[in-house]
């Protein structure tokens, strides 16, 4: 017990469950047991069809399922994993890809910097694992983009790995199950948290344990108003009989919003746009946009629109005020378009560097943002 003198108060009642996990009283480790085959049975009978759960031994395409998932709804998922892996089946298709191709395969999930992650990694492991995904997680977790619990998924659910995994969806189950207090952000909280997580895993079925946890999280142990009276695991859960499923897991600090303002050219040329790639790094690195220029913190936005004049082609007549406004949110910024049309009259006038002028027919091809796709509605392009 010296163990709990060191630990916060939150923290002391999931050591305490650990530890119970862990006893030689065989009537105790039996409740183990019991979360085991009482979560797996309900994984069984319950799990959604999902796409890639129709390919549970492709390393690669499971590790494109998890890039895709960081963040992101399984439903908009599933709009984009089928034709992603239909483009690029192999991780050495995906490696010797142009990332603009990529990207434009990317286009519409959104957090950009996983598709580029995503790119690296298949090229890494095409020059240094012949193509196949690596079954060791430390190997795993060397690779772009990929931590601890992407590392964990991958090898559990496609490699057999006994590994586990610590998502929203598994903290929120375990900090219920144990009614753990703590704040879950805490790193002490996450060491915990990944102990009883590993001591947790039955000794099979790894990969399909990891899984049922997040689908209980993600379908039944929501996070308002958990149904808990057709959970698999109510006879074991502590917060349950404690009456402490409203408070746990308790709130994290979200980081306050960023405001971000741009002025933003739609400059047409005959039925062409100009577009522009935005830098290799930063907000929608990589992708194509319309060209923008930042309102800085306490400037007039004439005075952006005046920097941003000047970037664009000469024979460029751009409206003093816009004639749109749109507002997009994203994890910690708060991005405004201001939009102001354009129009250029001299023919065939060179875009600016990083720029092109793009064709209605063209665009679908290039890697863009959901933002720019809410903008040229806005701004009624393509007609
Ligand atoms: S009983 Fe309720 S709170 Fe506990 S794990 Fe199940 S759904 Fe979550």
């Amino acid at each position: 017990m010296a163990r709990h003198k060191q630990t916060s108060p939150g923290v002391r009642s999931c050591s305490g469950f650990a530890e119970t996990l862990a006893h030689p009283d065989p009537r105790i480790a039996a409740s183990r047991q019991a979360v085991q085959t009482r979560l797996l049975s309900w994984y069984d009978r319950n799990k959604r069809d999902l796409p890639w759960r129709r390919r549970p031994d492709d390393a690669y395409a499971q590790l494109v399922a998890e890039f895709m998932l960081q963040q992101t709804q399984v439903a908009t998922v599933v709009a984009y994993y089928d034709r992603f892996l239909g483009r690029f089946p192999t991780a050495m298709a995906l490696a010797t890809a142009d990332l603009d191709e990529v990207l434009a395969a990317w286009s519409g999930l959104g957090y950009y910097r996983r598709a580029r992650n995503l790119h690296a990694t298949a090229q890494r492991i095409a020059a240094e694992h012949g193509g196949q995904v690596p079954a060791d997680v430390a190997e795993l977790t060397r690779l772009p983009g990929i931590g601890r619990y992407t590392a964990g998924a991958i090898a559990s659910v496609a490699l057999g790995v006994r590994v586990p995994i610590l998502d929203g969806n598994v903290i929120r189950v375990l900090t219920r199950l144990l009614a753990m207090r703590d704040d879950p952000s805490k790193a002490s909280m996450r060491r915990t948290l990944w102990r009883v997580a590993e001591e947790l895993l039955p000794a099979t079925r790894c990969g399909d344990f990891n899984q049922a946890l997040m689908e209980l999280g993600a379908t039944v142990c929501t996070p308002q108003g958990p149904a808990c009276e057709r959970c698999p695991l109510a006879g074991q859960c502590q917060a349950r009989a404690r009456e402490l499923t409203d408070v746990i897991p308790a709130a994290v600090r979200r980081p306050k919003v960023q405001p971000l303002t741009l002025v933003t050219a739609a400059i047409r040329c005959g039925d062409a746009l100009l577009f522009v790639q935005r830098p290799r790094t930063g907000l929608w690195a990589g992708l194509w946009a319309l060209p923008s220029e930042e309102v800085e913190r306490g400037e007039d936005a004439s005075l952006a629109l005046r920097r941003l004049r000047a970037t664009l082609p000469a024979g460029t007549r751009l409206a003093r005020c816009p004639i749109s406004s749109l507002t997009r949110l994203l994890t910690h910024r708060s991005v405004t378009f201001q939009i102001h049309a354009g129009t250029c009259t001299l023919p065939k006038q060179l875009p600016p560097p990083k720029g092109k002028w793009v064709h209605p027919q063209e665009w679908a091809e290039l890697g863009v943002s959901r933002a720019l796709t809410a903008i040229l509605k806005a701004v009624g392009w393509p007609g």
